[in-house]
């Protein structure tokens, strides 16, 4: 073992959003971190949802009002915050009168626009379809109202940068294998995966946002009981080829009571999702399976003129909810509210465990949970996330942005401007700021990935594989071949032996 005794204020053990949030919120108050991720950033359930900033009209169904209310405040604020990788989307929901009556969905709409101040987010209203309608001809009514888009693996990335940016420390690749508390620290065994080197770190705090894994971390890596236990429901989504025009998304209730959605999906297709299907172990293994595909076909073809069928799907993903098991019968019923539980003797370290939670709600829990760190650093300023721009976020609008790009590149392709500012939004100058013909851009992989942005993403955001870069930085897999990827891959192969 290599032994190098670093002691820091708090060990944030899972690189998901709620790990890249605490360690965000963490170090802007001062605290000095490590966050330990023992693959890539994102690489499970944050980089696997339907990529919504959202209230969740469903859950008010479920009486859920505090956690929709909630929410619907975070919409507003991380649009704020991130607004190249967040923006405003309106949901259309087509009214079939043998589903939900439409007075219990106006009545849904009337608490989903005033249970939170809305700023800038326009509120619901009815619709009628008429023929240009994507929608089969007998849908002839419906609603629309706002939420919000998000892209779920770069929020993560850039919440991680932000921790950077304030002295954190982000291991990626490194699996916390074991803690035990000697004294008033945590002693955490380290394993970097890539180097098969191991190190030992002392904490006076830790925090488990292990996800789908927090549960067995407590059990199996710090042998303790856990304080709550956690069921794990996969959900699965499919890409197909556009089904309809617009930047509207479609939400499509079922007979089963569940809601699936069908979201513009970058530029050319249509995400599909989700299914929720309780599972009993090993979430490193989930995937889709025949039945999800046919559920969520079924579901669109009943809506769509354009049908799809199985062998239309060109990428598919399952991802893993850590929820919080409240005993409820059925998975989609079980509540997304979190809970952390948080252990503190005096004199002993402190542990703090996230059970569930959204990818909407990472931003307050994660100034919660620093909150209740203060029993241990009385000193803690207050969270200055609620008006901080995360990396990259400092600009007017996209289109500003956009033609500023346009300006002083104007060799770059278009649709390449487009997608930097959705991507990387005033990040993109740090590998675009000195480049001042396309040749500088380097190889082009295929689909306008260059090696310049390759290399950015190489040495500011922790890629390392072909994966981070084709699934989670960018998702260019979509439009690139086979060949092209191995391409890729080849070359980051030949960088890393250098
Ligand atoms: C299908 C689906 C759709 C969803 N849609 C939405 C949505 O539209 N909007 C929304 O708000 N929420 C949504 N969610 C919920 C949201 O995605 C999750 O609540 C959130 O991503 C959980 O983040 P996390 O950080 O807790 O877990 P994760 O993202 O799973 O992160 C935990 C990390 O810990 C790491 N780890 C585990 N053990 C160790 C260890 N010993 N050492 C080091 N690292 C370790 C793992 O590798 C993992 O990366 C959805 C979830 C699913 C599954």
């Amino acid at each position: 073992m290599n032994k190098s005794m670093e002691t820091v204020d708090l060990l944030v053990v899972g690189g998901g959003v709620n790990g890249a949030g605490i360690a965000a919120d963490a170090a802007r108050r001062g605290l000095s971190v490590l966050l330990c991720e023992q693959d890539d950033l994102a690489s499970a359930t944050s980089s696997s949802s339907s990529k919504m900033i959202h209230g969740g009209i469903r859950y008010l169904e479920h009486y859920d009002f505090g956690l929709v209310a909630k929410s619907l405040r975070e919409r507003e604020v991380l649009l704020k915050a991130a607004p190249h990788i967040i923006w405003p989307m309106r949901f259309r929901l087509p009214h079939l009168p043998s589903l939900r009556p439409a007075w219990m969905i106006r009545i849904g709409l009337f608490l989903y626009d005033h249970l939170a101040r809305r700023a800038t987010l326009p509120g619901s209203k009815g619709l009628r379809f008429g023929p240009d309608s994507p929608l089969k001809p007998e849908i002839k009514k419906g609603f629309e109202y706002s939420d919000c888009w998000v892209d779920d693996a770069r929020l993560v990335v850039l919440n991680a940068m932000a921790a950077r940016e304030h002295g954190a420390t982000i291991l990626t690749r490194t699996r916390c294998v074991r803690a035990v508390r000697q004294g008033d620290l945590w002693q955490a065994v380290l394993h970097d995966q890539a180097h098969d080197t191991k190190t030992e770190i002392q904490a006076r705090a830790m925090v488990n946002a292990a996800g789908p894994w927090v549960q067995s971390f407590i059990e199996d890596s710090l042998h303790q009981t856990p304080p709550k236990h956690i069921r794990l429901v996969k959900g699965s989504h499919i890409v197909v080829p556009r089904l309809f025009e617009g930047t509207q998304c479609y939400i499509l209730q079922n007979d089963d009571g569940r809601v699936i959605f069908a979201i513009p999906y970058e530029g050319m297709f249509t995400l599909i999702g989700t299914t929720d299907q309780e599972i009993f172990c090993c979430p490193e293994d989930a995937a889709i399976d025949d039945t999800e595909r046919s559920y969520l076909i079924g579901v669109v073809n009943r809506y769509f003129k354009k049908q799809v069928a199985v062998s239309d799907i060109v990428w598919s993903y399952s991802g893993v909810r850590p929820l919080l098991d409240d005993e409820s019968d059925n998975p989609s019923a079980v509540t997304r509210e979190y809970y952390l539980a948080f252990e503190h003797d005096d004199g002993a370290p402190a542990l703090l465990s996230v059970f569930g939670g959204k990818i909407t709600t990472y931003r307050e829990l994660s100034r919660t949970a620093v909150d209740m760190l203060e029993a241990l650093f009385p000193d803690l300023p207050e969270s200055s996330t609620a008006t901080a721009l995360l990396p990259g976020g400092g600009f007017e609008t996209q289109a500003i942005l956009r033609a500023e790009i346009e300006e002083r590149c104007p060799w770059l392709p278009s649709d390449v401007a487009q997608r930097y500012v959705r991507s990387y939004g005033t990040l993109v100058w740090r590998f675009l700021g000195d480049k001042s013909a396309l040749s500088d851009m380097g190889r082009d992989f295929g689909a306008g990935l260059y090696e310049a942005e390759v290399a950015y993403l190489r040495s500011e955001e922790w890629a390392v594989t072909a994966e981070d870069i084709l699934w989670r930085r960018t998702k260019r897999g979509l439009f690139m071949s086979d060949a092209e990827k191995a391409g890729l891959a080849q070359w980051l192969a030949s960088q890393a032996a250098m």
